[in-house]
């Protein structure tokens, strides 16, 4: 391991779902089940509940976004459903890791940011709830990256380093997702690659390092400041 990539860290950009805790499976189905909830009443009139439901788990089985026929079809905007459905998670239904904050608190003067594809609320209370939200400096929501992917666009990746207020070679990106990781590697951050327990046997070059949790690059990244 190349410790002298993490040892130069001061900063980490953070994903969050699927990153800082194990995804769970009963997300996605309340995901599904909470736009068709939110869609059945933006088409009052237009669509029962039934029709709504039925549509939301069609559209996610064929495009993986149980709101994309919502949009193409009946014309409903990102905006109108992406928060409210967020609203109807429960950030305390979560597993964590709970040693989580003692690794934060091993890195004084880390600077965190968090880059999430979801509501600024969700991403607030799920820090909270696993006990680092005093950590991170910014939240970077879907709304903030005008809902451009972190995959294809560089608006997240811009409005974090922003937030860092750091030379970008100094900063790291933090991801579950590993496409998620090719735009940040492209402006020049440290890419690690979170796969909880399913590690690429053949990496692609934009990602620096794999570990299975955060817990595991928070400690080599520990480990590397004060021995690399
Ligand atoms: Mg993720």
């Amino acid at each position: 391991m190349d410790l002298k990539k993490l040892k130069k860290l001061e900063g980490i950009t953070w994903d969050l779902d699927g990153c800082l805790y194990e995804f769970q499976q009963h997300q996605v189905d309340e995901f599904i089940a909470g736009v068709g909830v939110i869609m059945a009443r933006l088409l009052n009139g237009q669509i029962t509940e039934q029709e709504a439901a039925a549509l939301a788990h069609e559209s996610f089985r064929k495009h993986g976004s149980a709101a994309h026929d919502f949009e193409v079809i009946h014309g409903v905007t990102i905006g109108q459903w992406f928060d409210e459905v967020h609203e109807m998670f429960d950030e305390k239904a979560l597993t964590f890791d709970a040693t989580l904050k003692d690794r934060f608190n091993q890195l004084p003067g880390m600077s965190h940011v968090l880059n999430t594809q979801s509501s600024m609320s969700w991403g607030g209370r799920v820090l909270a709830h696993i006990g680092v939200r005093e950590f991170f400096k910014a939240i970077i929501d879907y709304a903030a990256a005008n809902f451009q992917s972190k995959e294809e666009f560089s608006r997240s990746h811009e409005l974090a380093v922003a937030a860092h207020g750091k030379p970008v070679d100094v900063l790291a990106m933090v991801e579950d997702k590993k496409t998620n990781l090719v735009i940040p590697k492209d402006m020049g951050k440290t890419t690690l690659l979170i796969h909880y327990g399913r590690a690429l046997e053949n990496p692609p070059s934009y990602i620096d390092f794999q570990f299975a949790t955060p817990r595991n690059a928070l400690d080599a990244i520990i480990y590397a400041k004060n021995f690399g």
